[in-house]
């Protein structure tokens, strides 16, 4: 097993919902010496500050989970973002990673970029066999020319770059944005605010129908690290030089119109589910073969509902701790302007003695 406890790891994109279960993990398992940046403060698209970065830093292992991350309204709408961002992140570190002597480094990929009507459970040895489902296509085709770029260094310069391609994840941390979501945290959303807002029913996009995969984002960051501990002839013995990702996921699956029950029921949302078949659904079926990852030592521990319910607690949380932040902000614009107020006040009071002691000058 390769736990250097000490060497020092850059987790790109460590404030997203997989970039921050991998920091956490990695601080858990007493992992030391770990490097982050804000997107604010390294902005993985531009080639000189990602240089930059690797030259001064002395990095010995990298986790790229930095990436423009959507479902299929974001795919849809920002198409050249989703090809153009996850290309230049992901050329910018592997590259510079490389020039820099990184020897270890773990790329994420996602369970789209397998063809849309690959055989189910979906092998690692599908890729590329047939075509890919035109919603997220851009996005695919970025995330598979990542695993190639990192089997093509490994190649060409022995480097040992692996990469993992998990299925829909979900967990703390998660973006809730209305339109740009994934699945199960526009779901809980969707049904927060309907039981808040006591709306006889919800509306979910497609028919119900297709199958998904759902993996907690803690099992995934666990997966993650458990895949970089293991020593490279191991990890080289499951897989081939032109076939180099190994699948995470659960072994089984769900539809969305039970997945969407689930969450109701989590939530305790008790109106009716309409579905809106006018909107896409997406590919029919996403399961993956986890075999490999069970060869390699590694199996997923947390169960769908418990998982949901730990979701929503903490999305639950974050609402709290935002109102209350809210609610600060607002008592601080008062006393502010109070305070405004009362010197707004002294001025006046202090111009007005002015005026009447000139008055008396003349
Ligand atoms: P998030 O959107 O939650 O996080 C992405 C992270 O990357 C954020 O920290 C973001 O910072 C950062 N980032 C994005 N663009 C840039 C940039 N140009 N420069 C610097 N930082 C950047 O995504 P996830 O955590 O969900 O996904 C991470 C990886 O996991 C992706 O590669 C994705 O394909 C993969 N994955 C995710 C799945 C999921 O269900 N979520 C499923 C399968 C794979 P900021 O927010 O400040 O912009």
């Amino acid at each position: 097993m390769n736990t250097d406890f000490h060497k020092r790891i850059y987790v790109a994109g460590h404030s997203g919902l997989v970039g921050s279960a991998i920091l956490r993990t990695l601080k858990r398992r007493g992992y030391t010496n770990i490097v982050t940046r804000s997107h604010a403060e390294l902005e993985l698209t531009d080639q000189e500050q990602v240089r930059e970065f690797f030259a001064s830093e002395e990095i010995d292992e990298v986790y790229l989970a930095a990436a423009r991350v959507g479902g299929i309204y974001a795919n849809n709408t920002f198409p050249a973002e989703f090809i153009h961002d996850n290309l230049a992140v992901q050329t910018n570190v592997i590259h510079e990673a490389w020039r820099n002597n990184v020897q270890s480094l773990l790329f994420l990929g996602s369970s789209c970029i397998y063809p849309r009507m690959a055989p189910q459970p979906i092998k690692e040895a599908y890729l590329m066999e047939s075509a890919l489902e035109p919603t997220n296509e851009p996005y695919a085709m970025a995330k598979l020319a990542g695993i190639k770029l990192c089997e093509s260094y490994n190649r060409q310069y022995g480097t040992d770059y692996r990469s993992v391609i998990p299925t829909n994840l979900y967990g703390s941390g998660d973006n809730y944005h209305p339109k740009n979501s994934h699945v199960i945290p526009a779901l809980l959303r969707r049904f927060h605010e309907a039981r808040i807002e006591g709306s006889a029913s919800v509306s979910i996009w497609g028919t119900g129908n297709p199958r998904r995969e759902f993996l907690h984002v803690d099992d995934m960051a666990d997966a993650c690290i458990h895949l970089m501990e293991l020593d490279s002839e191991l990890y080289r013995a499951h897989t081939q030089p032109m076939s180099s990702h190994v699948n995470i996921g659960t072994g089984s699956d769900i539809t969305i119109g039970e997945v969407a029950g689930l969450i109701a029921k989590v939530v305790g949302y008790e109106g009716t589910i309409e579905y809106d078949s006018s909107q896409p659904d997406g590919t029919p079926r996403k399961w993956l073969n986890t075999e490999c990852m069970q060869e390699l030592g590694w199996k997923p521990t947390i169960g769908l509902e418990e998982g949901l319910i730990e979701t929503y607690f903490s999305y639950c949380r974050d609402l709290l701790e935002n109102t209350q932040r809210a609610q600060s902000r607002a008592l601080d614009v008062q006393s502010q302007h109070r305070r405004q107020s009362f010197l707004f006040g002294q001025t006046r009071s202090a111009a007005h003695n002015q005026t009447y002691s000139s008055d008396l000058r003349h």
